[in-house]
């Protein structure tokens, strides 16, 4: 059994920070990651430009994922990739992990957990299985591998607005949002504006319409009326917490 001053669990910039700043001070650390390291980053939207990232005005995600994870790996921390934590528990000395069917043992523990592990998130819709894959996603896909003219982005906070932004250098996109008020950042809503990003307020998707491909989504109005829009991209919000 390997024994370590600390395991963080969660690859995400946040455990990859606390993976470094531990190696920096000397701790001996190992970090777990269930799926690639860079959480979201590297899961959700490998390919959008990252601007908030002090001293970084402008870095793609995934190349600021491998820049954390090469980071906390140069003072040392072994990163585990791959390798979900399945189960955590105390013991005398600090706590056992069990993943990949072996234990670790670590004096202390972090859990840098984010939002979980991803789990498409259901709309619930008739048909969503098939369109799944089909224009139906919750991942940005690289904007260079999409071949589409018309999306439809669902949510009102900031990734929503980022994913909707980086579509429009490649689609006409829609933003729909089923309240009147956004969680997004003002910047994010100035950008939006700025591009003449197109918004539905009080709006919500009732319907997936197409053959072997998804061709239009209906949207539900708060007055009650329908309206279709063209489609061959559906972004659903991001994904739903799980670990
Ligand atoms: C489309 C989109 C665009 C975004 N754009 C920006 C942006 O431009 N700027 C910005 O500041 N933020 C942005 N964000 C938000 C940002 O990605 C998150 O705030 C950030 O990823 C949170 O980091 P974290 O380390 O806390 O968690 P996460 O990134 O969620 O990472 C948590 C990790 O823990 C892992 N995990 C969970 N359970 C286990 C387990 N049992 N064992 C092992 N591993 C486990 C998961 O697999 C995951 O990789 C965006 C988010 C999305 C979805």
């Amino acid at each position: 059994m390997s024994t370590y001053d600390l395991a963080v669990v969660g690859g995400g910039p946040g455990g990859l920070a606390a993976a470094m700043y531990a190696a920096m001070r000397g701790m001996s650390v190992v970090a777990f990651e269930a799926e690639t390291f860079g959480g979201q980053l590297t899961t959700l939207y490998p390919s959008k430009p990252v601007t908030n990232f002090p001293a970084q005005a402008h870095i793609l995600s995934g190349d600021l994922a491998l820049r954390l994870a090469e980071q906390a790996a140069s003072f040392g921390a072994e990163l585990r990739e791959w390798e979900p934590v399945e189960h955590v528990a105390p013991s005398a000395d600090g706590f056992v992990l069990r993943s990949a069917g072996r234990e670790t043992t670590a004096s202390a523990l972090v859990l840098a957990l984010g939002h979980g592990r991803f789990v498409p998130r259901r709309l619930a819709l008739d048909r969503e299985d098939w369109f799944l894959g089909r224009g139906l996603t919750c991942r940005l896909p690289p904007i260079e591998q999409i071949d589409v003219r018309r999306a439809v982005v669902v949510g009102g906070g900031d990734t929503a607005f980022d994913t909707a932004l980086s579509l429009q250098q490649v689609a006409d996109v829609t933003l729909v949002h089923r309240r009147d008020e956004f969680s997004a950042y003002a910047h994010s809503r100035r950008r939006a504006s700025e591009a003449g990003l197109e918004v539905i307020t009080g709006g919500e998707v009732v319907e997936l319409l197409g053959g072997d491909h998804l061709e239009a989504v209906v949207v539900a109005l708060a007055d009650g009326r329908t309206v279709e829009l063209p489609a061959d991209l559906l972004l659903a919000p991001s994904g739903r917490s799980r670990t």
